[in-house]
């Protein structure tokens, strides 16, 4: 799951993305509205974190814009208690939820799941492939009903992978998706955290859940 925390006091955006990162979440941060326009634009987050009061353009016509701009992507709202700001102006703007500043973090991580698993369309509340269960809400992998112990990283792989179930996905694809843009790191690291990634959860005997396409890339398939 990636993450874009549009937020300009560094302190706060600072412990969002330590926070996040703690969770297993990929953290895109940035400080002011038309920065996180711009990266909300250029790359795909599950779900953007907006605080409402911005230098430049605010949060309500960066959410404003996005939407017109025909962007979906779940958006929950920071507001403060002190700014004398309407709540219900942001979800008319288009906004999924907002949430009080201070709030508790437990809070903050109970409304993300909740908008994630909305998402845009359905998504199932469970991935499977042969024997192993990913639940994206509670970030944890299941082989045969015991959970497995795989990093946040290593989740986020295997989610990419199970959501796009039976196409191949290209080594950059997973960088993009799993890695923050200041990763500036090439293919090598996939191919490491696959390697590591199947130890972990390829079954003893039997076909392999995560296959290579040489040239290509890693798919995930039903079918043996
Ligand atoms: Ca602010």
């Amino acid at each position: 799951m990636r993450i874009l925390v549009v937020e300009d006091e560094p302190a706060m955006a600072e412990a969002l993305t330590w926070g996040l990162e703690e969770e297993g979440y990929v953290v895109d941060v940035a400080a002011t509205g038309e920065d996180g326009l711009w990266k909300a634009q250029e790359t795909g987050h599950d779900v953007i974190i907006l605080d409402v009061m911005l230098p430049g353009l605010n949060g309500y016509q960066v959410c404003e814009r996005l939407r017109d701009g025909g962007l979906w992507t779940p958006i929950l709202m920071l507001t403060a208690l002190d700014e004398d700001l309407d709540q219900a102006e942001g979800l008319d703007m288009g906004a999924d939820d907002y949430l009080t500043k201070p709030f508790s973090y437990p809070v903050l991580l109970a409304r993300l799941r909740a908008l994630t698993r909305r998402g845009l369309r359905a998504r199932p509340a469970e991935l499977r492939v042969a024997g192993l269960v990913l639940d994206p809400g509670g970030r944890t992998v299941c082989r045969d009903g015991a959970a497995l112990d795989l990093s946040g990283r290593e989740v986020a792989v295997l989610e990419h992978l199970l959501r796009n179930k039976g196409r191949v996905v290209p080594k950059v694809e997973l960088l993009e998706h799993c890695w923050d843009a200041a990763y500036a790191g090439g293919p090598a690291v996939v191919e490491v955290l696959v390697h590591r990634l199947r130890r972990k959860i390829e079954p003893a005997e039997g076909p392999a859940v995560i296959r290579t396409v040489r040239g290509e890339g890693y798919v995930i398939r039903d079918e043996p």
